[in-house]
């Protein structure tokens, strides 16, 4: 892995100088891609095309954190084929550190924009994760909107029986699943079981995802979004999460004062 660039944080993870993926940028060890959504989706075409299987996980400055304690964090992301730059803290470092990364990717608009892919080029998805009442309410949500897509299976996120799972997933021929276990659970089910899901070829970490596309849990308001402080809006709406939220400004101190 040899810094290229300027800047300390870029990375050319491959020779190969036609490939975009192969870029990323590394914060504390932990590798982000800079890829936009657009960018993401040519991407994946072109590894479907080539039967290759990609993974996505989200990024943000509490994963990075969990990473710097646990080795296993670590590697699940820069394993990933993309990590996508979902936190706003992401973004703030990128910039510091004279990066590429222009704005957020978030888990749940990419899982949007996936749908559309999913949509558009006929490929059946699968659905796993999250209670069962959500994801039922989430899959008519998304059947609604996505009139022409194949939602091939859901199973809830309580389902013990893995093996049977895995053979349900088969038997759908899902070529893309989006699976909702919160982290690293959902991360470690992928890893665990991408050898045994031959006919998928995109698999999406998506967290709480769900419970938004059920209309659950509803997204931080237009205002919040638009400065990237959705953080504040989790903040002042449920104000337990402060500790989880510290690690934000631990994270920009920590990129600060480390070189690489
Ligand atoms: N969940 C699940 N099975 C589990 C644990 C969690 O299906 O064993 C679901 C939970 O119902 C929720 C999602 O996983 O829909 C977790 O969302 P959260 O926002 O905690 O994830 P994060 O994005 O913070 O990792």
């Amino acid at each position: 892995m040899q810094p290229v660039g300027k800047s300390d944080i870029l990375l050319k993870l491959e020779a190969d100088e036609s490939r975009s993926i192969t870029l990323k940028e590394s914060y504390l060890g932990v590798h982000v891609s800079p890829l936009t959504y657009e960018g993401i989706v040519t991407e994946l075409k072109t590894r479907i095309k080539e039967g290759e299987q990609s993974t996505i996980i989200a990024v943000n400055p509490e994963k990075v954190m969990a990473a710097q304690k646990d080795p296993q964090v670590m590697d699940l992301i820069n394993n990933s084929t993309f990590q996508i730059a979902d936190g706003t803290g992401i973004l703030l470092a990128s910039k510091l550190k004279k990066g590429t990364i222009t704005s957020r990717v978030t888990g749940v608009d990419m899982m949007a924009r996936l749908l559309k892919f999913a949509e558009e080029e006929g490929y059946p998805i699968y659905l796993y994760g999250a209670k069962k009442e959500v994801i039922e309410k989430a899959a008519a949500n998304i059947k609604n909107k996505h009139k022409g897509i194949t939602i091939a299976g859901i199973t809830d996120g309580y389902e013990q029986d893995e093996e049977a799972l895995i053979e349900r997933i088969n038997n759908s021929q899902a070529k893309m699943i989006f699976v909702a276990l919160g982290s690293p659970k959902q991360e470690l089910w992928i890893r665990r079981n991408l050898d045994k899901l031959k006919d998928v070829q995109v698999f999406q970490g998506v967290g709480g995802s769900f419970d938004i596309f059920s209309g659950t849990v509803k997204r931080a308001p237009a205002f919040f979004r638009k400065f990237g402080i959705e953080w504040l809006y989790r903040l002042i709406s449920n104000p337990t999460r402060l500790k989880r939220q510290l690690n934000l400004p631990r994270f920009l101190i920590k990129v600060l004062f480390t070189r690489k």
